[in-house]
């Protein structure tokens, strides 16, 4: 039965991260998470990536076609090509005994082969090295000698003005010199995971923090079943070695720790609200909060999207893009509630139309309450910095700005039912419990970014106008849930 399983890189890497992950995929796959949406998002950006790194290296043979389905095709192709001398080839397939890879780019010059893994980061991980160490492996062995290999991945620093260049958008790092240390270790551990996966017992691993380390594990659902949905892993800045410890004291339930484990002011007071179900309001902070407050109070939310690509000029990869806001105008503490709001047209950078509307939207005195300022001020900064145009006017908009999270981070205002957060997702069904985000197409900033971001591929009509609906409806509840929650705090 030894070194009959075919590992590819990913299954590698499974293996890596824990052997029992890499047995239940080969023997009990469907125990395995289905992948979600975010996750599927992730995946296709990695692939989008991969195909615009393959401009930097033109006019090669993208078997990429033959992946997923025929495996067979993509190897012998990969041979006949090199065989004729071609200089480029993308998702190149190799094979060696058992294992199996694909180089995302293989370049031949002046009789020699580069190899070229496209990673979707802004560095090289460490995950990065075992990968083209695995590659390298399987490569050489299959009878390719490579001078040299390396990690293309998205340079942080890169900043658009005008077309992609694409030299700039990516670093090229050679890895090899790293790759050939490590190579001694993984034809070590590969020998140790076919020996693991011909046994009969499923490997007798506990989870622990190897199970979001480096990714997320895909049979988390199965290990992690006897973890309650609220429990001692949700204990607020509590850090992962005290978790597993109380883990494995076998003391899971927040309301079963002990009196007399260390834990900050803030983690006590979560579990004493579990135990005793009691309000912990600070009164007197809660006033003083309530009362410095500047009238007319504009209640702003922002709604953005984040690409790994710099779609706009001043834009850098990863940077957040600003694409819709929702305003709650409130004249005085009793006053009428008045609404504005605004979602870009998703044909270009919304960066500046926002701006500017919003410009004319929030008047030039009262507090701006916003739900975690570090967001909304850092966005506008970045807007200051692509239009310096806006400089004077996004400093006096930041300068009103208040934060409405500052309360529930001090632990001013705390209930059980905020489970340990203070996010505004925990806090608002712990204030106002008959608001609700259910029954909508789109409930949580994820969706939103999402949604908007497809819209700049959707020609359907119907489409565009539901989403766009959609996203009004659902950002517009967002401020109005901090009208709701500002309610609250001023009956303490
Ligand atoms: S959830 Fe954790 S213990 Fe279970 S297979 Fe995955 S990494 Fe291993």
């Amino acid at each position: 039965m030894r070194n009959s399983f075919t590992l590819s890189k990913s299954a590698f890497i499974r293996g890596m991260q824990c052997h029992k992950s890499l047995y239940l995929k080969k023997h009990y796959p469907e125990l395995e998470d289905t992948v979600s949406e975010s996750r599927q998002m992730i995946f296709n950006k990695g692939t989008n990536i991969g195909l615009l790194a393959q401009k930097l290296f033109p006019g090669g043979v993208d078997l990429g076609v033959y992946i997923p389905n025929n495996f067979a095709k993509a190897f012998s192709e990969t041979e006949r090509l090199i065989n004729e001398g071609q200089k480029v080839i993308y998702e190149a397939g190799f094979k060696y005994n058992n294992l199996m890879c694909y180089m995302d780019i293989l370049v031949k010059e002046d009789g020699k082969y580069y190899a070229y893994e496209v990673k979707g980061s802004t560095v090289v991980k460490d995950v990065n090295l075992w990968d083209t160490t695995f590659q390298y492996h399987v490569i050489t062995s299959s009878g390719i000698q490579l001078e040299d290999i390396s990690v293309v991945y998205l340079n942080n620093k890169y900043v658009r003005q005008g077309e992609l260049d694409l030299q700039q958008l990516f670093n090229i790092e050679s890895v090899k010199e790293r790759v050939l240390k490590r190579l001694p270790d993984v034809k070590a551990n590969l020998d140790a995971m076919q020996e693991m996966l011909s046994k009969p017992d499923i490997p007798d691993i506990d989870i622990g923090s190897h199970c979001s380390n480096p990714y997320g594990c895909s049979f988390a659902g199965h290990c992690w079943k006897n973890v309650p949905g609220y429990s001692v892993f949700n204990i607020s800045n509590l850090n992962a070695n005290k978790k597993f410890d109380l883990y494995q004291k076998e003391i899971l339930e927040i309301t079963d720790v002990p009196d007399n484990y260390p834990l900050s002011p803030n983690q006590r007071l979560q579990i004493d609200s579990e135990k005793t179900g009691k309000l912990q309001i600070n009164k007197s902070e809660i006033k003083k909060f309530v009362s410095a407050l500047n009238y007319p109070l504009y209640i702003l939310d922002f709604e953005s999207f984040q690409s790994a690509i710099p779609l706009f000029d001043q834009s850098k990869p990863y940077q957040q893009t600003v694409f819709q806001y929702s305003l709650h105008i409130l004249d005085k503490p009793d006053g009428t509630l008045q609404h504005k709001e605004f979602l870009a047209e998703p044909t270009g950078d919304p960066r500046l139309p926002f701006i500017e509307q919003l410009i004319k939207d929030i008047g030039t005195t009262g507090d701006i309450i916003v739900y975690n300022k570090s967001f909304e001020k850092g966005q506008l900064k970045l807007i200051a910095k692509a239009f310096p145009q806006y400089t004077n006017q996004v400093r006096e908009i930041n300068k009103r700005v208040v934060d409405l999270m500052t309360p529930f981070q001090k632990k001013h205002y705390y209930t059980a039912a905020m489970n340990g957060s203070y996010s505004i997702k925990k806090v608002l069904p712990a204030l106002v419990p008959q608001f609700s985000y259910d029954n909508m197409d789109i409930n949580n900033g994820m969706a939103a970014s999402m949604s908007y971001e497809n819209l700049y591929y959707e020609i359907d009509q119907t489409i565009i106008d539901k989403t766009k609906q959609d996203l009004l409806e659902y950002c517009g509840l967002d401020t109005l849930a901090m009208v709701e929650i500002l309610k609250v705090l001023k009956r303490v």
